[in-house]
């Protein structure tokens, strides 16, 4: 009953613009104001989203279609059961998968803030710094999308810990470092904004930003085996160890729903 009374309330589901990749399909619905409008059209006409999702159907087995749908916050949080005055952000339901706008804006003016945006250079720092974020979000989500309709274990982490894992795995096989670092940069800063120690216990919940951002540096300097970041060779043998698992982990833990 619940359900369906969430359900009903998204009445927003008629696309105004839905794309059919593989198994997934993706859905713009219009930004709540300007700002947003102009993210909507970015995110179309940028097609780093599409390559990704066709990357992923190419290579993975969904038991079952996913969608995903990037709408205004309040929308999304009436969706998903959330309080819409908490910070915007993206939540997955039963194999929906839901992006507000209002958190990828708030990327963009955490980059503003940190004088890491140039807004008379607006898409191609979108697409350098903010597109990457909205991957890592979106891999994430895909990450519980996974448990769900594929009825993937949590191999004794936590859902959290493996959507996290999950979307650094495709980011890694996919991307190039460079790709990668906008998303350190973010939780850095969210880092910094919440104060040191945003470290969570509880493996039910999501990671703190500052232990998310180090787990991603320990892997990206595990794989490509730089340590300028870390203070000594130790550090790096340590990472490459940490990087070589999780790969491993990986492969077999995706051993049944690779395509090939
Ligand atoms: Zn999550």
């Amino acid at each position: 009953m619940l359900l369906l009374a969430a359900a009903t309330a998204y009445q927003y589901s008629f696309a105004q613009e839905a794309y059919e990749i593989g198994r997934f399909t993706i859905e713009f619905n219009s930004g709540a104001n300007e700002e947003e409008q102009a993210i909507q059209d970015i995110l179309i006409r940028d097609e780093r989203l599409f390559e990704l999702l066709a990357e992923i159907d190419d290579a993975i087995y969904l038991a079952d279609g996913v969608q995903i749908i990037f709408a205004p916050w309040p929308d999304i949080a009436r969706y998903a059961g959330w309080d819409v005055d908490i910070e915007p952000n993206a939540a997955h339901k039963d194999g929906v998968i839901l992006i507000s706008y209002g958190l990828i804006v708030d990327v963009i003016n955490r980059f503003r803030k940190n004088g890491n945006f140039d807004d008379d250079n607006g898409f191609a720092e979108f697409d350098q710094k903010i597109l990457p974020n909205i991957v890592e979000t979106l891999l994430h989500e895909v990450g519980h999308a996974l448990i769900y309709v594929n009825e993937m274990p949590t191999f004794d982490v936590g859902e959290e810990i493996i959507a996290d894992q999950l979307a650094f795995f495709i980011m890694s096989e996919l991307y190039e470092e460079e790709v990668l670092e906008p998303i350190i940069q973010n939780y850095t800063y969210i880092a910094a904004e919440q104060g040191a120690g945003m470290v969570s216990e509880d493996n039910s919940l999501h990671p703190g930003a500052g232990e998310r951002a180090e787990n991603l540096m320990c892997w990206i300097v595990g794989k490509w085996s730089f340590n300028d970041e870390l203070e000594s060779s130790e550090g790096l043998e340590e990472c490459e160890y940490l990087y070589a698992k999780l790969m491993d982990e990986w492969h077999g833990r995706l051993a049944e729903w690779w395509r090939e």
